[in-house]
């Protein structure tokens, strides 16, 4: 099971890897929205680092969550500041009594972030959003726990899926979000938002390894 510490260090993983995949992120983003994806998100996670320090020693998991959501949205603006701190709001709601996050608890929370993503959003699967990493995503964690799978397989099945929902945004055509106004224009861009989400799924599967 993970605890705190591998919440900890799954955060500390995801704004390493937002700053460093800032330029990419603002790229794609350029390309079918306003070019501030990797911006928007560098913000956020680099001022969710700031804050890990004011943590109470016996935080649980869904403390730092709750605290990472909290700081997202009001760092991060734009669409995807809501819409992870949705997420994030709702993974620890899911797990407010759990002091480790066994199979169950993980694919719970996982389930929960995608919920609160597509409550918030309303966008569908196909969309050419952050719905097609996160759906296959859940899907994916969801039959690895049903085999038995321990957690950082469920980890890896959650991000291989979000790879490959995000690289399948590509072909669609925008129906959420700014990329909706460009029309076929939109046709052969991968979503930052859904790229975005793969990265912060394997930064989970490479903490949990
Ligand atoms: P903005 O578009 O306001 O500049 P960002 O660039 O930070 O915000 O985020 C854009 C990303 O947000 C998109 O790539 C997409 O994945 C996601 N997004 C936008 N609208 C929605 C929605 N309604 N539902 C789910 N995701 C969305
Ligand atoms: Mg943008
Ligand atoms: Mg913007």
């Amino acid at each position: 099971a993970l605890g705190t510490d591998w919440v900890l260090a799954w955060v500390r993983a995801t704004a390493a890897v937002i700053a460093e995949n800032r330029a990419e992120l603002v790229r794609l983003d350029r390309e079918i929205g306003d070019g501030d994806h990797g911006e928007n998100l560098d913000r956020g996670f680099t001022a969710v680092l700031g804050k890990l320090d004011g943590l109470a020693p016996d935080a649980t998991p869904a403390d730092v969550l709750k605290l990472v959501a909290t700081t997202l949205i009001s760092t991060v603006g734009g669409a995807a500041g809501p819409l992870y701190g949705t997420a994030y709001l709702k993974a620890s709601a899911a797990v407010k009594d759990s002091g480790e996050l066994d199979p169950a608890a993980l694919v719970a929370a996982l389930t929960a972030a995608r919920d609160g993503i597509v409550s918030r959003g309303k966008a569908e699967p196909g969309d050419k959003t952050m719905v097609d990493a996160w759906t296959p995503a859940v899907d994916a964690a969801a039959a690895a726990e049903q085999e038995g799978a321990e957690v950082g397989a469920i980890l890896d099945a959650a991000a291989s899926a979000a790879e490959r929902g995000a690289a399948e945004t590509e072909p669609l055509v925008a129906r959420k979000g700014r990329a909706s106004y460009l029309g076929e224009r939109a046709i052969g861009h991968r979503d930052p938002g859904a790229q975005s989400s793969a990265l912060i799924l394997r930064a989970a599967a490479d903490t949990a390894a």
